[in-house]
């Protein structure tokens, strides 16, 4: 959890004017790293100071002293602001900008020491980010709200998340059981909980294992009963009835959200979507370990590369990214609705050249609710609107290319969505933003051409000056008759009139001159003039450039306003878009992959023919261009059943049986996040739980050993798998003496079998256990199936029906490269206790076989003269002139010569 308090403050007496302000801000914003304004840098001081050299790698320096003693003291260009804090966010800091807020020349005229107003404008914390560079474009960023009202014993828990960079707005109850899951499936950069729900017994241990994204946060900003008013002042709405009806804890989640958003954006309001609930039992709940093991997102070691998500992905836009992404992690649960989907990845399967058409409109399409996020904040920028402008445009060329074609209801939906885009915002932001567009607002220059009148005046004021000059100095000639009038510029008299002593008379000699040339300067043999236009002129000249700033950065509000308006729709539309990117992208994914369409209905079967592990079989390909070898698995309730079956899967180590477990859970996933499948065929009946205990991991710094840890998870498994469930355990009970890990896989097994009956594969090295299949009616044996050639192991990597009759574990421990001796050692003490069968004692072994018994310890024969001779026959081979069978003769001669010498 977050620390509340960062170092100690400074105390404020005795320090400059200025500094007693620092110190005055900083105290307010005691747990953030205060970003203090001045100039053109933000300067840290103090702690802080220190804190950002070491993170930033940037210099300490120092400026006067406090109490006696220097300041430290280090800054960042404004220029370069966003990068420096990437770096922070990245390293868990949170930062407070604290901005000028009036010119310096203004608080000069309070007197000279007064102190330029400054305030924080804005916190910065990882879970509040706009920045396109602070932000991964395929990820959302969410912070949430964890709300809890409590009455008597009972107590209601809630969710609220929010992502301030796209609007998203969501609300979800949940309970203590499953409040990591949910939140691990939202995954948040920061959640906000009240302070004193940090001291709860029930909850503590969770946040301590959620770590640092935890914010402790004033207890009022979660205070049920005034959300309603909260939430009303956030959206200016007068009443909350259109929003929908919330429980007490969910309200609580939401104002605690709203209040956190406001508490870091100050005076600026994000465009939230309206909260929306999210309805409970409508995804597919997977638990976070299953979720860490099945490598969803992330792989466990934390990267994206190997992921699932990784090995899916096709999208073509961040908005895309993001949504494929966001459905992964929330498969559904309703056959209907993972239909609907389906149905628009089978639209774009079969007619590739309209995915084809729409991927290629797609490409150019910008990230735009992130765009209008940062809009809306007042943290935009000229490229911003543009982005806009360019992602309307092809949402428009998008509708177009999709209108009147024959679409399944949620591709339809998304072009009727794309055809109600304001048609006079699209065509105003085009008429009125530039082609090359500046990043920042104040380097002007955005505003196309053409389209504010008094503007192009301005601009052909400061870009012409030169020539409207000379055009003034060409008609004075003409007017005066002095053809060696000039116009000239200096600092000091701006723009004048020369001419030489001698002329002069012609511009003072009359009054009528006199009153139209006005004297300015007289040099040893010139003298110069202002006249009343050249003043004007001049004026005119002098403020074009701001002028036309002015006008700019009139237009580019007036086009905001516009812009935040629309929110609603641009956002929808930018939603639209990513629908048809993740359609467009799975069916990519489904033609490149040669995956099929599942079948997901209410039945309790989980029927897979030809089924591949889609992470496993991409690397397989890439890195050693082979082949992946397909397998059935078949948990359908047999003929007479109510439950589905078991399958219990004993083979060698290496034999693939992770593989086969993993990629059954996987397939279950993607057919309901709305994905074809690496299958040739799949038929399951809509699985509500996905349960998985796979490899064993220490969880050391919670003080758990490896096995504690299995059976923390496989106890949560068998309390909370249902009939409908979908649980992959791999090799329970591993981390313990013999026996008791055979009781524990067998008693699990039993349980499985007579009380979830829950679909399940379960991977075994204790073939004892196949036994049980003359016990339990739903349980099926199947093995990996193995070669043995000359002593070695082939893997064949398929599943078949019955039991394996052993482990090659020695086996396999020779192709690791375990000393010769003590594989030959393994084999004689394996060998002694499968004679003694179960009742031979290892003290016995220990009598009866010396260690390293001389036979296991002989030397091995010289290798040499065989190496020679093989790399002699090899030599003298010349496979062009073999036909297979010679080549396979002379292969099985050359292993005999290797293996035997
Ligand atoms: P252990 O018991 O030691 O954990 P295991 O039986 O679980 O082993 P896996 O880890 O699943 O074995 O697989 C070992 C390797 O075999 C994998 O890394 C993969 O490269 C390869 N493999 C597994 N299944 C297949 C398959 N169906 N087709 C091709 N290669 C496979």
């Amino acid at each position: 959890m977050r620390a509340e308090q960062a170092a100690p403050l400074p105390a404020a007496e005795g320090a400059t004017p200025m500094m007693q302000q620092y110190i005055e801000i900083k105290a307010a914003n005691a747990d953030s790293l205060l970003f203090y304004r001045m100039g053109d840098f933000y300067e840290l001081f103090f702690e802080d100071a220190e804190i950002a050299s070491r993170a930033l790698g940037i210099t300490l320096t120092k400026r006067g002293k406090h109490r006696g003693e220097d300041i430290p003291m280090c800054g960042v260009p404004v220029h370069a602001a966003d990068d420096y804090l990437q770096k922070l966010i990245g390293l868990g800091h949170r930062v407070a900008v604290c901005e000028q807020l009036e010119d310096p020349a203004e608080a000069k005229k309070r007197g000279y020491k007064a102190v330029v107003r400054r305030d924080v404008i804005r916190l910065v914390t990882p879970g509040t980010i706009t920045e396109e560079k602070l932000l991964d474009p395929a990820q959302a960023n969410y912070l949430m709200a964890l709300g809890r009202v409590k009455g008597g014993e009972e107590q209601q828990l809630a969710l609220a998340w929010i992502d301030i960079s796209t609007g998203v707005f969501r609300v979800a109850s949940t309970a203590v059981d499953r409040l990591l899951a949910d939140i691990s499936r939202i995954d948040p950069r920061e959640l906000i909980v009240a302070e004193p729900l940090c001291h709860d017994p029930e909850l503590r241990p969770i946040f301590d294992l959620l770590g640092r994204i935890v914010v402790p946060q004033p207890a009022v900003f979660f205070d049920s009963a005034s959300a309603a008013m909260r939430l009303a002042r956030f959206y200016g709405v007068a009443t909350m009835d259109g929003f929908g009806r919330f429980s007490r804890a969910e309200l609580s989640a939401i104002s605690g959200a709203v209040a956190y958003v406001e508490k870091t954006q100050k005076a600026e309001r994000p465009p939230l979507a309206a909260p929306e609930r999210d309805e409970d039992g409508t995804s597919l709940f997977i638990d976070p370990s299953t979720r860490a093991n099945l490598e969803l997102a992330r792989t466990l070691s934390g990267s994206r590369e190997g992921s699932l998500l990784k090995a899916i992905d096709r999208t073509v836009t961040g908005a895309g990214g993001r949504l494929l992404a966001e459905r992964l992690m929330s498969p559904l649960t309703d056959p209907l609705a993972i239909g609907l989907r389906l149905d628009s990845v089978s639209l774009f399967l079969d007619g590739p050249n309209l995915r084809d058409g729409l991927r290629e409109l797609l490409k150019g399409v910008p990230d735009m609710t992130r765009a209008l996020s940062r809009l809306a904040l007042n943290r935009g920028g000229p490229r911003d609107l543009g982005a806009l402008a360019t992602g309307l445009e092809a949402a428009a060329a998008v509708a177009d290319l999709l209108a009147g074609k024959e679409l399944p209801s949620e591709l339809a939906a998304s072009v009727s969505t794309l055809q109600a885009l304001p048609a006079a915002l699209v065509s105003h932001l085009d008429r009125a933003l530039a082609d090359d567009l500046p990043l920042l607002k104040r380097d002007g220059g955005f505003v196309h051409e053409g389209y504010d009148q008094e503007l192009d005046e301005m601009r052909a004021l400061r870009d012409q000056s030169r020539r409207v000059i000379a055009g003034m100095e060409r008609d004075l000639i003409e007017e005066t008759g002095i053809r060696s009038l000039k116009i000239r510029h200096n600092n000091i008299l701006g723009y004048y009139i020369e001419v030489t002593a001698n002329n002069s008379g012609a511009l003072t000699g009359s009054d009528e001159a006199k009153a139209r040339f006005i004297h300015r300067q007289t040099m040893a043999n010139a003298m110069r003039f202002t006249t009343t236009e050249l003043a004007d002129l001049e004026t005119k000249i002098a403020n074009a450039a701001d002028r036309a700033l002015a006008i700019e950065l009139a237009v580019f509000d007036r086009l905001v306003e516009e812009v935040v308006a629309a929110s609603e729709p641009l956002r929808a539309a930018a939603q639209a878009l990513a629908v048809l990117d993740v359609s467009a992208a799975l069916a990519c994914l489904a033609e490149s992959e040669d995956y099929c369409r599942p079948v997901v209905d209410a039945s309790l079967d989980f029927h897979i023919e030809g089924g591949r592990h889609p992470v496993v079989e991409q690397a397989l390909r890439k890195q050693l261009g082979e082949p992946f070898v397909a397998n059935d698995c078949d948990l359908s309730p047999a003929e007479g059943e109510k439950a589905g079956a078991i399958w219990l899967l004993t083979g060698p180590n290496m034999g693939g049986k992770s593989t086969f477990l993993r990629q059954n859970a996987l397939i279950a996933v993607l057919a309901q996040m709305g994905s074809f499948v690496p299958a040739r065929s799949a038929r399951i009946g809509v699985v509500d739980r996905l349960f998985s205990r796979v490899g064993a991991s220490d969880d050391l710094a919670r003080g758990r050993s490896t096995f504690m840890v299995e059976m923390v998870e496989t106890a949560a498994i068998l309390n909370q798998a249902s009939e409908r469930s979908l649980v992959i355990l791999d090799e329970i009970g591993r981390g313990t003496a013999t026996f008791d890990g055979l009781s524990i896989a067998w008693a699990a097994v039993e349980y499985l079998h007579e009380k979830n009956r829950c679909r399940a594969l379960f991977a075994t090295h204790f073939h004892e256990m196949t036994a049980l299949t003359e016990k339990l009616s739903r349980l099926v044996n199947v093995t990996m199936r193995v070669k043995e050639f000359e002593g070695d192991v082939i893997f064949l990597h398929e599943v078949a029906r019955g039991a394996a009759d052993r482990s090659y574990g020695i086996q396999v421990a020779r192709l690791a490269g375990l000393p010769q001796a003590v594989v030959d050692r393994a084999r004689d003490v394996l060998h002694r206790l499968e004679e003694g069968e179960t009742g031979t004692k290892a003290a016995r072994i220990v009598d009866d076989l010396p260690l390293f018994s001389a036979a296991a310890m002989r030397q091995e024969p010289p290798k040499r003269k065989t190496d020679d001779r093989l790399k002699g026959e090899l030599a003298a081979l010349n496979p062009d002139d073999m036909t297979p069978r010679e080549a396979l003769e002379a292969l099985y001669h050359l292993k005999r010569l290797a293996v035997e010498g």
